[in-house]
């Protein structure tokens, strides 16, 4: 024990953990294994985002484009804006092959779903990738951030949310024709009985319209209120 204790000082003195966002040392910060407290100070504040759809907001509200909008889930967060720092990192896991930072991005995502002022949430369900894109990258993004986040929060992950339709690449398509792009895109298996609130976790949000209807399906399946967290918008 007492070898230990003195090795660890050691070790982070010839190996001093690394930010993930800014690679400079991470310091004494220990909230947040893996991240700076420069770096997790510059990140959106869930208290003053819109608490629909997670956009950064002058303070807390309901952005302009979520007004008059019926979108499926009851709120959103992301744990961070889709530019800069964030952005390389998301490029890098999604891209680059490097599944291995699913786990600090998961963890990150927790730090922001824990901020938010959501009722108790009772699963995790991952935003599916169709089986075709799964053998073209070797991995599933979203299965693997939703099973980071789960372990963070001590939640249990549900993978019952499948997708029926290859929508085409959503880079694609201009805004609005996005939204009937992914409209029949999703079913629930048989088996697991949704109830409660359900936290869906994707990579990213755009325009809404692939959390918004496998939102849908999860709610027509049985869940109570769903909520989604990303790792940007
Ligand atoms: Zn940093
Ligand atoms: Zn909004």
């Amino acid at each position: 024990m007492r070898a230990v204790s003195l090795l660890l000082p050691l070790l982070e003195l010839f190996f001093p953990s690394r930010c993930l966002l800014c690679r400079g040392r991470q310091g004494d910060n220990r909230e947040l294994d893996g991240f700076c407290a420069a770096c997790l100070a510059t990140l959106p504040d869930p208290a003053s985002c819109c608490r629909r759809c997670g956009q950064s907001l002058p303070e807390r509200g309901v952005c302009a484009a979520c007004r008059g909008c019926r979108l499926a889930f009851s709120g959103a967060c992301a744990a961070g804006q889709y530019r800069g720092k964030i952005r390389r990192v998301i490029h890098r896991y999604k891209y680059a092959g490097q599944s291995q930072l699913a786990v600090p991005l998961g963890r990150l995502l927790a730090r922001q779903v824990r901020r938010c002022p959501w009722p108790a949430i009772s699963a995790v369900v991952p935003v599916p990738l169709h089986r075709r894109r799964l053998a073209e990258r070797g991995y599933d993004q979203s299965l693997l951030l939703a099973e980071a986040v789960a372990t963070e929060l001590g939640i249990p992950l549900f993978t019952t949310l499948v997708r029926t339709i290859d929508t085409i690449s959503q880079t694609r398509f201009a805004a609005a024709e996005r939204w009937g792009n992914v409209r029949e895109a999703f079913a629930v298996l048989p088996g697991i009985a949704l109830h409660g609130n359900i936290l869906l976790v994707d990579d990213l949000l755009t325009t809404g319209a692939t959390a918004h209807y496998a939102a849908q399906a999860l709610l027509d399946a049985g869940a109570g209120t769903v909520y989604l967290a990303v790792a940007a918008r």
